[in-house]
């Protein structure tokens, strides 16, 4: 189900333990070669593809597209909430489901800056309602639930998220490639030199030059395909997940 299409007694019809998902992203610089739109638009189309498959089990928020972005301010056309008012943000959005007696919250997420401070709001949500044994309140990434794309499609070369890279071109170059600019023009950046295994804080000038870190050179529409497929199917278990979820605290 999609709240932005619903009215309000339809909504407060729903079981309460409908897990309510909270597509999470961005609007920031993709390099020369990407729209700055592009994490919106991906988290966008795997919650679209995940909410046709799960229909009246699951109940989704519109994306949320303002994010966290501040280590790309040095790149026009970037929007950002600073950490604290995103956190900020992302309670209120999770204690506005909570007032209306949902328990069960997913945040599925499509921008590498949300993660701390989306794991923050989680964690501050769940110490506000301490005493409370049925809330269920996760925070996940949709690159990171398992899937391994070079293993499914041994064309991929990439391993990890990077930034308007092989894996988010070829995905924008799946859905809107009339948005995608020269990217068999942009030069290879090295994801390397972020002192693993320590984490060091870091602007995106610090680490790149056009504003993409990894190599989009490599990117096609198919691998695009593949991709959105494998993250959409690691999305939809996560969220049945959601679903049977029996209420018990940990397991
Ligand atoms: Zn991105």
């Amino acid at each position: 189900m999609l709240l932005q299409e619903m009215n309000w007694p339809a909504v407060a019809a729903l079981s309460k333990d409908t897990p309510v998902v909270i597509p999470t992203a961005a609007l920031e610089q993709h390099g020369h070669h990407l729209p700055v739109f592009t994490d919106s638009m991906l988290v966008g189309e795997i919650a679209r593809r995940a909410e046709s498959r799960l229909r009246e089990r699951t109940l989704f928020a519109p994306v949320a597209w303002l994010g966290n972005s501040q280590h790309h301010m040095d790149f026009p056309g970037t929007m950002s909430a600073s950490p604290r008012v995103y956190i900020d943000l992302l309670v209120d959005m999770i204690e506005n489901f909570l007032a209306h007696g949902f328990r069960r919250i997913v945040l599925v997420n499509g921008h590498g800056g949300n993660n701390v401070p989306g794991e923050q709001a989680i964690f501050e949500v769940r110490q506000k309602h301490r005493d409370r044994d049925d809330l269920l309140l996760v925070f996940a990434c949709y690159w990171a639930l398992g899937c391994k794309p070079h293993e499914a499609d041994r064309s991929i070369e990439q391993q990890a998220m990077g930034h308007a890279c092989e894996w988010e071109t070829s995905m924008i170059l799946a859905l809107a490639p009339q948005l995608v600019g020269d990217y068999r023009r942009a030069e290879p950046v090295d994801p390397a030199g972020t002192f693993d295994p320590a984490h060091r804080g870091w602007t995106t000038k610090d680490r790149s030059t056009p504003g993409h870190i990894g190599n989009p050179r490599v990117a096609s529409a198919a691998k695009g395909e593949t991709l959105l497929g494998l993250f959409t199917a690691d999305v939809v278990n996560l969220l049945e997940r959601a679903i049977a979820w029996n209420g018990s605290p940990w397991s």
